[in-house]
């Protein structure tokens, strides 16, 4: 799960952010607790920072975006994140769909929280901390028992020096100029949700959790027509690598240097290897020769003339995925191999004919199983393809 929480300073994406955050066991990042840990330690992007924060502008850009690429590399992050605080510009927000492109994933889902102005610059002027322990108050809403001294561990509370009035004014200029833009911008990619965020903490987070686990895995979603592109070009992807691996069987390659054919022609488009890494498969192709039904994992295996190899290929393009398989004779084969590669292929198209709008998966599977039902071989009853176009005989 990749969320952004979107907002004007004080709207309670922090707050949110961490309940969301227990609740699906995913990662934080917040781009103002980073900086300010930076400023804390005086490390020299800290001393760069400081100058920025205290008056309440923002960061440059590159700074920024260089700390979240970062975080984004660290591994904990595999199983998703919230970005609290970040992206605050539209370069900002390019650059995170770079970054999440280059890794193939997209976010799932981005959250403005809205609060009128008056109620935000009551939070940002009320709100106190302790230095020591990092508790938090607010001077009308949660006061310290201890008056001005933190009532967990008696530290003298601070404000943050850009929770002073003239800071928090620029912040709040600073977001509508800078900002606000984002919201049209994820707005047109369909992944924007609206939550008011001057209801209670608890009401609020009632809905961030439900309104975030609207879209859960596996359900699915209809695609907008750039979302098809990008669909087709993960696809084009893998018939054109495919074609230039299905090219370089010959008796006497092995599968191993089939496999890097296809890493680099998937790579030399921009695209990702989808299978490498996916469940541990270590490969980026799938080559399963003769009796071998799917999922045959390279090796130093030399292919023979007569044989047949089954090349399945998978590619991510801006988190799509486009996947492919086609079987193949290696050298001249028997009359029956060729005709088991032909029936297979006359098989395929079949099924490709059954998909249709309001047919049924079942429908294509039937459609091959009937074309090769009177094939010696006989189709493989358990494996009609993977959900896509792989069919196996
Ligand atoms: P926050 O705690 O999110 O309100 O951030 C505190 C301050 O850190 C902001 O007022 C900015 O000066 C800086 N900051 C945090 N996130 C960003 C960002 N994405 N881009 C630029 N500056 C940022």
């Amino acid at each position: 799960m990749r969320l952004v929480f979107l907002g004007a300073p004080g709207v309670g994406k922090g707050t949110q952010a961490d309940k969301v955050v227990a609740h699906y066991c995913i990662c934080k990042i917040s781009t103002g607790d980073l900086l300010r840990e930076a400023v804390r330690n005086q490390t020299p992007l800290g001393l760069e920072a400081k100058g920025y924060m205290d008056r309440g502008g923002l960061v440059p850009d590159s700074v920024v975006i260089g700390l979240v690429r970062e975080k984004l590399a660290d591994s904990s992050n595999a199983s998703g994140f919230i970005l609290d605080g970040f992206p605050r510009t539209v370069p900002q927000a390019e650059a995170l769909t770079k970054v999440l492109n280059e890794r193939g994933v997209r976010l799932d889902r981005v959250i403005n929280f809205e609060v009128s102005r008056e109620e935000i610059v009551r939070r940002l002027s009320g709100r106190r901390g302790c230095p020591n322990c990092k508790a938090t108050y607010h001077v009308d809403f949660a006061p310290s028992k201890m008056g001005s001294a933190c009532e967990r561990c008696g530290e003298a509370l601070t404000q943050r020096s850009d929770d002073q009035p003239e800071a928090i004014e620029m912040r709040l200029r600073v977001y509508e100029e800078q900002t606000a833009p984002l919201i049209s911008f994820y707005e047109k990619q369909h992944v924007l949700s609206h939550l008011n965020g001057a209801e209670t903490v608890d009401t609020v987070s009632q809905k961030s959790l439900t309104d975030v686990g609207d879209t859960p895995d596996g359900m699915i979603i209809l695609k907008t027509p750039a979302e098809i592109e990008v669909m087709a070009q993960a696809s084009r992807v893998v018939a054109e690598a495919l074609d230039i691996v299905r090219k370089a069987v010959q008796p006497g390659i092995t599968t191993e240097e089939l496999d890097s054919i296809a890493e680099q022609e998937i790579r030399l488009r921009g695209a990702l290897p989808a299978f490498k890494g996916y469940r541990n498969y270590p490969r980026t192709l799938c080559a399963s020769v003769n009796d071998q039904v799917v999922h045959g994992i390279p090796s130093k295996r030399k292919l023979k003339e007569g044989d047949i190899i089954g090349l399945d290929l998978g590619a991510i393009v801006g988190g799509f995925y486009g996947d492919s398989a086609v079987t193949v004779a290696v050298g001249s084969v028997s009359d029956a191999t060729e005709k088991l590669v032909q029936v297979t292929k006359e098989a395929l198209h079949l099924g490709i004919t059954q998909a249709r709008v309001g047919n049924r998966l079942a429908d294509i599977s039937h459609a091959v199983q009937q074309h090769v039902a009177w094939y010696p071989t006989g189709v493989d009853a358990h494996h009609e393809g993977d959900g896509t176009d792989e069919f196996c005989v």
